[in-house]
């Protein structure tokens, strides 16, 4: 399997780090089982395409169940015979740390492979970079912190809770954020777990990259295995199987239910981060300059691709239409190219599918009755580019205020008491994370105690840190990533009752 001339075309203009040819010129793009990188068996491929372009530029193998088979078996293996769980928790921090080192090391990889895989634009691949690599190293530290409890008997018992991995773990990601690979890898290789991960099939080459990294930090083979392939069997076949104990899935709201239902069947331990409706809420006192750029960037950035993104914008009537012409203003000039130009503020979406389905809803919200008030159409013919779009006049529930497009769409809503405001956040199947604009502190405390949501930002949106827990409530999903509360994610108490009398 080798890349295609076409491929080594479509990427032969842009300004790579030869590091990153070398890296895409590899004869295979491959699985990564038991610590070896392999083609599939039946010796299937699937293309890789620059959503910038829409051309294919390499191509990955792309598994079947065999491959699964072969990932799973030998990620129970690692986990039996102790490889990595029973190191001693010094040498497993030394080699997340190495990992750590190897991510910082190769940030311009990472950041060629966000532009040229994942349409992420260069003034923003920095972050996303940064983000994997200040995870790997927040979870490096955790193995020699992972500890156990006593609990409170008489004299005759004596009970620890001892805290253990729970086994072979399912990750599934999803295409918007490649870089951010070690958020959903690290804390449960941090807890002594075995993974198989499935990156999405749009975006498989910085997991492999990745995976390369692992094994030259030291992670023993086959506590990190990568399957590549399509959603409906690679995966599938990773929920339905007996050997897998746990699924950690990062998509959408539709696959996560067919997973959790799926699940079921053996009881499975899942934890899931779907998508989000996030409301923001713009109240009459808040400040204008601030809140109007923000609120924008909320959405626009990585073309509304992100599940926090900010995407109904609730603004109070007293402020509506200055409010709406300060967004317009600062979101009208934006550049729209591609994701290697310095100066481009909105890159592509990431396929052909995810331009139409923006199209769709686009002419839906017309169709509903909203108001364009800014964008609306494709940008270019060649690439998946689309402008940033407004919509204002819109009422929740039109389609457009109700369901997720996962593309640079706003909708803004107009509200006049803070009771309606809250009611209107809330009246949505969804509850990722909600913002909240206002210099009244009280009204900021009532608000975050209002919103059914997993994240409030007050007079700021989408930050993170890597100790700060991350999830939804309702059909946003459970579990939560990032902090401690995903190493209580990643492992299970075990009751041990010793006789002492
Ligand atoms: P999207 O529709 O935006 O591609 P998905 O939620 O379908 O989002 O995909 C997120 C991840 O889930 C991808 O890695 C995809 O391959 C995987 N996936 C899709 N369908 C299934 C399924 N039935 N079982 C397990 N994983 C799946």
């Amino acid at each position: 399997m080798t890349i295609a001339a076409s491929a080594q075309d479509a990427s032969v203009g842009y300004p790579l780090s030869p590091k990153t040819r070398q890296f895409l010129a590899q004869a295979c793009l491959g699985h990564l089982i038991d610590g070896k990188f392999v083609p599939s068996a039946n010796g299937a491929t699937m293309p890789v395409v620059d959503p910038n372009t829409g051309a294919e530029f390499a191509r990955v193998a792309q598994g079947s169940p065999a491959e699964v088979e072969l990932a799973v078996g030998a990620a129970r293996r690692a986990f039996e015979d102790g490889r990595w769980r029973h190191l001693h928790p010094n040498k497993k921090e030394a080699v997340l740390r190495r990992l750590g080192a190897l991510l910082e090391d190769n940030r311009d990889v990472l950041m060629d492979l966000d532009m040229l895989d994942g349409g992420i634009i260069r003034s923003q691949t920095p972050f996303f970079v940064q983000f994997g690599i200040d995870v790997t190293n927040y979870y490096a530290g955790w193995p020699t912190k992972i500890e156990g409890r006593m609990s409170p008997t008489g004299p005759d018992v004596v009970v620890q809770q001892v805290r253990e991995p729970l086994g072979v773990c399912a990750v599934i990601m999803p295409w918007n954020a490649p870089s951010a690979v070690p958020l959903g890898v690290v804390a449960p290789i941090a807890c002594g777990n075995s993974i198989i991960l499935k990156p999405a099939e749009q975006t498989p080459l910085t997991a492999i990259f990745f995976g390369g990294l692992c094994e030259q930090a030291g992670l023993p083979a086959g506590v990190i295995n990568i399957v590549h392939g399509l959603g409906g069997t690679v995966g599938a076949a990773l929920v339905e199987h007996r050997e897998v104990d746990a699924i950690s899935f990062t998509g959408s709201v539709e696959t996560g239910r067919g997973i959790q239902a799926a699940a079921a069947k053996q009881l499975k331990r899942v934890s899931l981060e779907l998508g989000g409706k996030s409301p923001q809420i713009v109240f009459a006192d808040a400040d204008l300059d601030a809140a109007a750029n923000a609120a924008a960037w909320a959405v626009w950035g990585h073309s509304g691709q992100i599940c926090t993104a900010g995407s109904r914008v609730l603004v109070n009537r007293a402020i509506h239409d200055e409010f709406v012409a300060r967004m317009v203003d600062a979101s009208r000039a934006l550049t729209i190219g591609s994701c290697f130009d310095a100066e481009t503020c909105i890159g592509p979406v990431i396929s052909q599918k995810q331009l139409d389905q923006v199209t769709r809803y686009v002419e839906l919200g017309k169709a509903e009755g909203a108001h364009l008030a800014l964008g609306g159409a494709r940008h270019g013919e060649k690439g998946f580019f689309f402008e940033p779009t407004i919509f204002t006049a819109v009422s929740n529930r039109m389609k457009i205020a109700q369901e997720e497009i996962f593309g640079p769409v706003m909708a803004v809503i107009p509200f006049d008491t803070d009771e309606e405001a809250y009611a209107i956040a809330n009246d949505t199947t969804f509850g990722l994370a909600a913002g909240v604009w206002t210099r009244d502190l009280g009204r900021a405390h009532r608000a975050s105690q209002r919103l059914k949501v997993g994240t409030v930002w007050i007079n700021t949106y989408q930050l993170n840190e890597t100790s700060v827990p991350y999830g939804g409530v309702k059909q946003s999903g459970f579990g939560r990533s990032l902090g401690a509360v995903s190493i209580e994610e990643f492992t299970q108490v075990k009751s041990v009752w010793i006789n002492a009398a």
